[in-house]
């Protein structure tokens, strides 16, 4: 047995300057998966093809390549989700009294209300940050 004290992996929070240098990664509109709507996900592992694993709630999943939008370094923009009346999931987003439009925060992954509906930034009431709406890529 190994008996070196130091953990051979760390799951615990990232210091801010390695969050900052990491990719990020969000779901391209709506699917079947796991990845809540307009939410990033920390990348854990980009070295394959076609799966890029992602820290989904401290789980390590992996996700088709082709079903994510991908960034360099920290989000910092509120997504806008914009839901189809037709679309499964738009019922239960309309339901949290959400509407079909609504926005998720970049820092905690918070879904808010937009309002005013054109607002250009937005405070996230769950972690109190002050961002801007990212209207130039709804998904
Ligand atoms: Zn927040």
């Amino acid at each position: 047995m190994d008996a070196s004290p130091f953990p051979l992996f760390y799951y615990g929070p990232m210091p801010d300057d390695t969050a900052a240098r990491r990719k990020w990664a969000r779901a391209k509109g709506a699917g079947g998966h796991v990845l809540r709507r307009g939410a990033w996900y920390m990348v854990v592992n980009d070295t394959q093809p076609g799966v890029v694993v992602l820290n989904v709630r401290k789980t390590n999943v992996p996700v088709p390549r082709d079903m994510l939008d991908i960034i360099d370094g920290k989000p910092g923009q509120w997504s806008v989700v914009k839901w189809q009346e037709t679309q499964r999931g738009a019922r239960r987003a309309s339901e949290h009294d959400l509407g079909l439009v609504y926005a998720v925060c970049p820092s905690c992954g918070e879904r808010g209300k937009i309002d005013p509906l054109d607002a250009a930034e937005l405070t996230c009431a769950h972690c109190h940050g002050t961002f801007p709406v990212d209207w130039e890529h709804p998904c």
